[in-house]
């Protein structure tokens, strides 16, 4: 059965120190607790092997946010995927809006993110979405079709079984615009859908689709509630420890 996820989201907040603040908060609230669902924090790359060492990364597992789309070598500035994997972090952010719009990562880019992430033992968390004129035009189900076409639908069977998906509409992201339980639920359904046509029913059934987008302390439980929402990629939600454990404890 596919597992229910509340993973955070920090983007570009938190100085190390602060970082590691908030993941000791969490790992001291979380130790020795059973909750509903995986946690995961997404932190910045500079935080990673801190934050991985801080915590039990039984209870909570570590995201980079990006990784390279090369292997090594002369790339000034870039981090790969096989640095982020030696830090302790087991998942990676791919794909996310920020990520496509202000950093102009393609498809094919993202192919060979989403590549070199499974080589090297990393689960990306898979982000899509449309921004306002799509949804507006009411042709988001197509738009998110061909995200998913041209970046994780052309991967082996054995491999999408790794990838978790975060559906985000743009139009949500830090607006305190949450999509309605309905717009979610469809959407993943429709999601869902499209996996079951592409690999079967049963991985279909198997893999872990999130909602994100101004979820948050209020509006998880109803958000978590729907059938086919397995949880929430939670950005500005996940900076504070009280309404991230509320969002976790939604489950
Ligand atoms: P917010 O929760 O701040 O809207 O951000 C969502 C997001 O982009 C998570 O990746």
């Amino acid at each position: 059965m596919r597992k229910n996820i509340v993973a955070g989201n920090w983007k570009m907040n938190k100085t190390l120190q602060e970082g590691l603040e908030l993941a000791k908060e969490l790992n001291s609230a979380l130790s020795g607790k059973t909750t509903n669902c995986d946690v995961i924090i997404g932190t910045p790359f500079i935080h990673l092997a801190s934050v991985a060492s801080a915590i039990d990364t039984k209870h909570i597992g570590v995201a980079a946010q990006n990784c390279a789309d090369k292997a090594s070598g002369a790339y000034t500035g870039e981090v790969s995927a096989a640095m982020v994997k030696s830090t302790g972090a087991e998942y990676v952010i791919l794909g996310h809006s920020e990520r496509r719009e202000y950093y102009s990562e393609t498809s094919e880019i993202l192919n060979s993110k989403v590549a070199l992430a499974l080589e090297n033992g990393l689960t990306p968390i898979y982000c899509c979405g449309e921004a306002l004129e799509v949804r507006n035009a009411n042709t988001q189900n197509d738009f998110v079709k061909t995200q998913l076409d041209e970046t994780i639908f052309n991967l082996s069977a054995d491999d999408f079984k790794k990838i978790v998906i975060a559906y985000e509409p743009i139009w949500a992201i830090g607006t305190g615009v949450t999509a309605s339980t309905e717009q979610a639920q469809e959407m993943l359904a429709f999601i869902r859908s499209l996996i079951a046509a592409k690999f079967g029913k049963e991985i279909a059934e198997n893999t872990s689709i999130l909602y994100g987008g101004s979820c948050n302390a209020k509006n998880a439980a109803e958000l978590f509630s729907q059938p086919d929402i397995d949880g929430g990629l939670i950005g500005g939600a996940s900076l504070k420890a009280a309404d991230f454990l509320t969002i976790i404890n939604a489950f």
